[in-house]
C-alpha cells in the first residue's frame, strides 16, 4: 500500500471508529481484511482491550512483548488472563545472542548508564520483538490513551505508521482513567496488583517505580532520565528507527 493511501485509509478508519464504542471499534477492525495484532503489557488499558477481544471471541491476536524483565506479577497476570477468557497471548522474546551482545557492551543494568544504552535495552527486549510480532500485520492495536502523558496527548483513534507499514489502532484513545476503572470494577476484569501500590504504568521492572501524589501517570518510567518524552520506541516512530536499525522490520 502506499504512504497516500496508507493515510487515507487510516483517516477513514479514524472517523469510522469515533461514532462505536470500544466492543464495535474492536469488531469493525477485525472484520477488516488484513491480519490486526494487539501488544498487551497487561497494564490496566491493555486489560480492557483483552477482555473486550476475549469476551467477543474477536478474531484479533493477541501478543506480549516478554523482555525477561517483567515483574512476576506481570508475568502471572499473563497466565490468569488466559485462562479468564479462554485466550491464547503469544510471548514474544528477545534473541539470545541479542541479549549476550548487549550484556557484554553495556553491562545487564546498563540503561542506569545513558539514554543510548537505555535505548539499546529497549531494542533488543521489546522493539526487535515487536518487529516479528508485528510481521504480516495490516493493522496494530494498542492501548494508549490521550491522558497518559502530553506526548500522548492528540492520539488519534486510527493512525498510518508509515515506518511499519500498517495502521496503529487506539481503541481507548478518548477514555480518561475514571472510565477505565469504573469498566475493570464492572465486567471484574483482573488487573495487575501494582496498580494498587502506586504503579499507573508498568513496564519492566528495573525501569518502573511507583509515582508519588500528583505525579503524572507515566512519571515512573525511567524515572532516572530527564526527557519528558520519554518513551521505550515502541510508540515513536522516529525514535524506534532510530534506536534499531530494522525496528520496523513488519514494513
Ligand atoms: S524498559 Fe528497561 S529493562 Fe525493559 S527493555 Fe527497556 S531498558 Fe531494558
Amino acid at each position: 500500500m502506499t504512504t497516500q493511501s496508507l493515510e487515507a485509509k487510516a483517516q477513514a478508519l479514524n472517523e469510522e471508529l469515533e461514532a462505536l464504542d470500544l466492543a464495535g471499534r474492536l469488531a469493525h477492525i477485525a472484520g477488516l481484511d488484513g491480519r490486526a495484532v494487539f501488544t498487551t503489557s497487561l497494564g490496566i488499558e491493555d486489560q480492557v482491550i483483552t477482555a473486550a477481544i476475549g469476551t467477543n471471541r474477536l478474531d484479533i491476536d493477541v501478543v506480549t512483548l516478554a523482555t525477561g524483565r517483567l515483574f512476576n506479577e506481570t508475568v502471572a497476570l499473563i497466565d490468569e488472563t488466559e485462562e479468564t477468557y479462554g485466550i491464547a497471548i503469544r510471548r514474544f522474546h528477545p534473541e539470545k545472542a541479542d541479549i549476550e551482545a548487549y550484556v557484554a557492551q553495556y553491562g545487564m543494568n546498563g540503561f542506569y548508564e545513558s539514554v543510548e544504552a537505555r535505548h539499546a535495552c529497549c531494542g533488543v527486549r521489546k522493539l526487535k520483538p515487536l518487529a516479528r510480532a508485528l510481521e504480516e500485520a495490516s493493522y496494530w492495536i494498542t492501548g494508549l490513551r490521550r491522558g497518559q502523558s502530553g506526548n500522548r496527548a492528540t492520539t488519534p483513534f486510527a493512525e498510518a505508521d508509515l515506518e511499519r507499514g500498517l495502521i496503529k489502532i487506539n481503541p481507548l484513545a478518548d477514555w480518561d482513567i475514571e472510565a477505565i476503572h469504573a469498566h475493570v470494577a464492572a465486567e471484574a476484569i483482573p488487573v495487575n496488583p501494582l496498580h494498587n501500590r502506586g504503579y499507573p504504568s508498568i513496564g519492566c521492572e528495573p525501569c518502573t517505580r511507583a509515582i508519588k501524589p500528583g505525579e503524572p501517570e507515566r512519571a515512573g518510567r525511567w524515572w532516572w532520565e530527564n526527557d519528558e518524552k520519554r518513551e521505550c520506541g515502541l510508540h515513536v516512530a522516529d525514535a524506534a528507527s532510530s534506536i534499531i536499525p530494522n525496528a520496523s522490520g513488519a514494513a
